[in-house]
């Protein structure tokens, strides 16, 4: 997945964030941190190694993804940075899997 921001069309994606698609920012995990409590819960990704989901506990929304094949980074939620308009995603993952509806949103390569 590399260091760029991307957009991932992934049904995991699709099925945590409720809508076609993720926008999500690439950190370096020691050079993260959350302020506040956040809410881990343990899946099993497409390539079925497991992925965990971090939301917060009071209103659910969805903040981090991390996964155990590239267990240095984690993978935050644009819309929950701090700065979102920073947020500018430079391609698509799993562009095959995304709705009819949603193709729009597909950044050709
Ligand atoms: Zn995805």
């Amino acid at each position: 997945m590399g260091a760029a921001p991307f957009r991932c069309h992934c049904r995991d994606c699709q099925q945590l964030t409720g809508s076609g698609h993720s926008e999500m920012t690439p950190m370096i995990i020691d050079t993260f941190s959350i302020s506040d409590a956040c809410k881990i819960y343990d899946m099993k990704g497409g390539s079925s190694k497991p992925t965990y989901s971090g939301f917060c506990p009071n209103c659910g929304s969805q903040l981090t993804r991390r996964s155990t094949t590239m267990g240095d980074r984690i993978y935050v939620h644009a819309s929950s940075l701090d700065d979102p308009r920073r947020y500018a995603p430079k391609k698509s993952l799993y562009p095959d899997a995304a709705q009819p509806w949603d193709a729009k949103s597909i950044i050709p390569d």
